[in-house]
């Protein structure tokens, strides 16, 4: 499952062409290195490489967990939402999230279900005010868990502005 939308955010008129809206919309975000990460991360293409399960995930029968499972705490799968909103198992992941539900005024102590951070992750990810600062952090955690799962960090280097 994909974080796709057809529409831009707060829009409820038709769906106009994704890719001018997509464009468009993630130019509120300035620094490259963070509008690459998030533009990944919508589109899926941090799945299965970088997170071992999409978005959303729910057990299925034909599931092995072991596969499936964060490598940080090994008891949920291991989603983006997961990894981004609920995992505590990485202090330093731990740090950033905390600092950034903050800034935008989200209790960062509140015990969430996999599902309301889905849903959270998705409200934050689709909002015009919030985007360029949850593209900082999902930059910042992709940083820190390719790091310590040794995965190869493509393009999430730099904080350095570059257009
Ligand atoms: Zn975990």
């Amino acid at each position: 499952m994909q974080l796709c939308f057809t529409s831009d955010p707060d829009d409820n008129l038709e769906p106009r062409s994704p890719i001018l809206c997509f464009h468009h919309y993630l130019h509120c975000v300035s620094n490259y290195h963070h509008r690459r990460s998030v533009t990944r991360l919508i589109c899926g293409d941090l799945c299965p490489m970088t997170f071992q399960s999409s978005p959303g995930r729910r057990p299925k029968p034909e599931d092995v967990f072991n596969l499936k499972c964060c490598r940080g705490c090994r008891q949920h799968y291991e989603t983006l939402e997961h990894v981004l909103l609920q995992c505590l198992h990485v202090l330093e992941i731990v740090d950033l999230r905390h600092r950034f539900l903050s800034s935008v005024n989200i209790d960062p102590n509140l015990e969430r279900s996999e599902s309301h951070c889905f849903e959270l992750l998705k409200s934050l990810l689709f909002s015009w005010d919030w985007i360029a600062c949850t593209a900082s952090f999902v930059n910042g955690v992709l940083k820190v868990w390719k790091n310590g799962n040794n995965i190869e960090r493509e393009g999430e280097d730099s904080d350095e502005e570059r257009e």
